[in-house]
């Protein structure tokens, strides 16, 4: 038969343009591309053989062969697949036909990738692909099943066409033959596709074979050397994920895990399932024992290894997990998805979204079993991750509360370092009592020594000790628990059901009044406390306000926070009102009360940890009154 010259497709023009002029990292995965197309064709074999004994009359090993020539420049791409008629390699071979190709042309034609022309190379690329590194691609096929001499060759060197002719051809499969050019002849060389194997197609299910030239001591004469020449294999193809769970050893579940998190510490959990249904997918998942240092970056990358038919797709998408369980590491595969799928494909993808709802579920419906099943490994994980997973309650409306049951606290009344759950706190709240009340602080000690918690130790009310930065922001977008609202210790008018606030308040309203006159610049209201038993005065933000645990973040992150409305309490059982009452009845413009009143705001400033407002002038006031106090 004659040599016949055929056009190719105005996309496929399109994409070669692109492989040729623009692709410039990661040529690499040419072989990845390839690999993956002769394990494809191995499958198709594989299932026809099944029922057809005249796709593999001998029984072959079904297996890929890299053969670098140095001589002629060239490295072979074989498998003993289903191979390609002569037609079909027309087909095949000179359009885009398969399933993504749309979102990939919308891609090329957009800015982005002109601009950025790398960034195709995160998609699976495809046969095309091979033109990054190769100016001519030969293809030799034979399809199963088809007389020796009715092979196909195809061949093109990227130029708008390729020829195509039959030809004789041995074995049954694929030969993909690429003339390398000279920039990439390294893809000759036996370490670098052994590295090129390991890192993208390690876990092929079909062995990648590969002659390799050793000397070796001469069995003979252990003086002599003698060169020999083995096929051995590259790739490890231990698709662990997609084994059954009887078939995995513990300890070959944690190799796996060391493999892909570089942890070294044996994982807390190991969630190993498969998904049938409409979205199928297995998923080999890991809980960390350990917090690895930079899980507060921003760099930090989120989400399992995406695998598509044992072909590495990328190693960590990102789409498949919320960001607030990125302390989970491991492996999703699915067959649903396309190869060529790019990250922005993904961010969108339906599939992608069943996969992750899954996943994310399983999460938590696992950590939810390990808190009531062992309780002790769930607070040790708690301790290296809790602070990450209530970002949940934040970010993922739908499932806060499922999140809510999973947070642990320590309280007034629990020992350092042992938590509890809100749902035992909730136990263990008196009849009388309305509200969760819980108390922010940078530790537990600033927290449980504050005055803002006098009241509730003098009458044994559990108060949580919310020490992360966060705390305040997850507990006020918590809502209500149990039907209990939360009240934070420090915020708000505070009232534990003290029957005589409100006649203080009324018995001090004059004085509280001329308090709040000359602190008006300062202060929104001044008022009897609810939450004061030893201290004079605090300082109490608006119940809406933020806490200022959080304000003190946000202006370490160099943000502008406006104070808010704050109100200042005072202690009506405290020997001092009593004073400023008398004070007051004797002469209500007196000047040591204005001086009193100056000092007490100063003091309820130093309370909360802050200066007051002006250091000198408060030292010099507070020595004159003890002073003044000693010669009486
Ligand atoms: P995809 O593999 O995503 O379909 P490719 O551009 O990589 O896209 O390949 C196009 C088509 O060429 C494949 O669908 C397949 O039919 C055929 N093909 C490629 N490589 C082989 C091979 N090694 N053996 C048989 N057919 C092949």
């Amino acid at each position: 038969m004659t040599v016949s010259k055929r056009k190719f497709k105005a996309e496929v023009n399109q994409i070669l343009d692109l492989m040729i002029h623009s692709l410039y990292s990661h040529k690499e995965i040419f072989l990845r591309e390839l690999i993956s197309n002769a394990s494809d064709a191995i499958d198709k074999a594989r299932y026809l053989a099944l029922t057809d004994t005249n796709v593999n009359p001998g029984g072959d090993e079904w297996q890929i062969e890299l053969i670098p020539d140095e001589a002629a420049g060239t490295l072979t791409v074989r498998d003993n697949g289903i191979g390609l008629t002569l037609d079909e390699a027309a087909e095949s071979l000179g359009t885009i036909a398969h399933s993504g190709t749309k979102e990939f042309l919308k891609l090329l034609e957009s800015r982005e990738v002109k601009d950025n022309p790398e960034l195709i190379g995160q998609f699976g690329v495809g046969f095309y692909s091979a033109f990054m590194v190769a100016d001519q691609v030969v293809v030799v096929s034979r399809r199963a099943g088809a007389p020796a001499e009715q092979a196909v060759r195809w061949k093109s060197q990227a130029d708008g066409s390729y020829t195509i002719e039959e030809v004789t051809k041995e074995g049954r499969g694929t030969d993909v033959i690429l003339h390398l050019k000279e920039e990439t002849k390294q893809y000759l060389k036996e370490w670098e596709l052994r590295n090129v194997v390991k890192q993208y197609s390690d876990f092929i299910e079909y062995p990648v074979v590969m002659e390799v030239t050793r000397s070796k001591p001469d069995p003979d004469n252990e003086e002599k050397q003698v060169e020999t020449t083995e096929l051995e294999t590259l790739n490890s193809r231990k698709a662990i994920w997609l084994k059954d769970k009887s078939e995995i050893t513990e300890e070959e579940y944690h190799e796996f895990y060391k493999h892909i998190s570089h942890d070294y510490t044996a994982p807390a959990r190991t969630i190993h399932y498969k998904a049938e249904g409409t979205t199928e997918f297995s998923a080999l998942l890991y809980l960390p024992k350990q917090r690895p240092f930079n899980i507060y970056y921003q760099d930090y990358k989120v989400g399992p290894t995406l695998y598509v038919r044992r072909v590495q797709i990328m190693d960590h998408c990102e789409a498949m997990l919320p960001p607030y369980l990125r302390f989970v590491k491991g492996v999703v595969e699915s067959a649903d998805l396309p190869l060529n799928v790019s990250r922005e494909i993904l961010q969108d993808n339906k599939i992608v979204n069943v996969i992750k709802k899954s996943i994310t579920k399983k999460v938590l419906d696992t950590l939810a079993e390990m808190k009531k099943n062992e309780p002790d490994a769930y607070i040790e994980f708690y301790g290296e991750f809790g602070r990450v997973l209530k970002e949940g309650v934040h970010h993922d409306f739908e499932r806060k509360e499922a999140i809510a049951e999973l947070l642990l606290f320590e309280t007034t009344k629990t020992e350092p370092g042992k938590k509890i759950s809100l749902a035992d706190y909730v136990a263990r709240m008196p009849a009388e009592q309305k509200e969760i009340y819980y108390m922010t602080g940078p530790d537990r000690a600033t927290a449980e020594s504050s005055p803002y918690l006098e009241v509730f130790k003098e009458k044994g009310v559990e108060v949580i000790l919310a020490t992360d930065d966060i705390d305040d922001l997850i507990i006020s977008q918590l809502g209500p628990y149990q039907e209990k609202e939360f009240q934070s210790a420090i915020k708000g008018d505070l009232d534990l059901g003290d029957t005589q606030k409100e006649e203080k308040q009324k018995e001090y309203g004059d004085l509280l009044a001329l308090m709040q006159e000359q602190l008006k610049e300062q202060v929104s209201a001044v008022r009897v406390s609810g939450r004061l038993k030893d201290s004079a005065v605090c300082l109490v933000a608006g119940e809406h306000d933020l806490d200022p645990q959080m304000a003190k973040m946000f202006r370490a992150m160099g943000q502008e926070v406006p104070q808010g409305q704050r109100s200042l309490e005072v202690n009506p059982g405290h020997p001092l009102i009593a004073k400023m009452q008398e004070l007051f009845a004797a002469d209500a413009k007196s000047e040591r009360l204005k001086e009193y009143v100056e000092l007490l705001y100063d003091q309820a400033l130093l309370l909360e940890g802050d200066r007051p407002r002006d250091p000198v002038a408060f030292a010099r006031s507070l020595s004159k009154l003890m002073a003044e106090t000693t010669e009486n």
